[in-house]
């Protein structure tokens, strides 16, 4: 049994995402998404929500368990036995932040492989943030994230009166 884990912020979950995820997927016994409880950013949608869009998203997958982390990943990857950390490589400008944070992970734990998995082309320019912005202004952002999560933002725009 080889699992993986698939750690970020999702906030909320993109089409990008889930492209990295069923590559993974397909790669791997288990892969375990860790959406992190990140109190330093701030988030437009909490950990429990995220988790749900990402559920709600992923039914066609068997082999995917979705649950939240804090501290440090490396210890929450070795208390969970995953053989390695999924990242998800879009850019060049990724490439340096992920390498060293890959480099400081390895030497803390030795053992843990970070994979990096490009997603489809169409993706490339796919972010959290970026689909949060449309979608505030108003965008069509049905493209890029799957349905629950057009809804979910729907909704929040509408509670925080943001949408223009
Ligand atoms: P973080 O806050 O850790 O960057 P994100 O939720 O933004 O968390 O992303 C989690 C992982 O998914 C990261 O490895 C990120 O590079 C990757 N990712 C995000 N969007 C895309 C995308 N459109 N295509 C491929 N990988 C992506």
């Amino acid at each position: 049994m080889v699992r993986a884990l698939y750690p970020g912020s999702f906030d909320p979950v993109t089409n990008g995402h889930l492209d990295v995820l069923k590559r993974a997927s397909s790669l791997f016994d288990e892969v375990l998404v860790a959406v992190a409880q990140n109190d330093s950013k701030s988030a437009l949608f909490s950990t429990e929500e995220r988790i749900r869009l990402i559920q709600q998203s992923t039914q066609d997958l068997p082999n995917i368990r979705i649950t939240s982390f804090q501290g440090l990943l490396v210890d929450f990857a070795r208390k969970q036995d995953a053989r390695a950390i999924i990242r998800g490589l879009r850019a060049i400008s990724d490439f340096e932040y992920e390498f060293q944070m890959a480099l400081m992970n390895r030497s803390l734990e030795p053992k843990l492989e970070t994979l990096f998995l490009m997603p489809s082309e169409e993706y490339t320019y796919l972010s959290s943030r970026l689909v949060k912005e449309v979608s505030r202004l108003g965008g069509d952002i049905s493209r890029f994230v799957p349905h629950c999560v057009v809804a979910a933002l729907k909704e929040r725009n509408a509670q925080t009166g943001l949408t223009p």
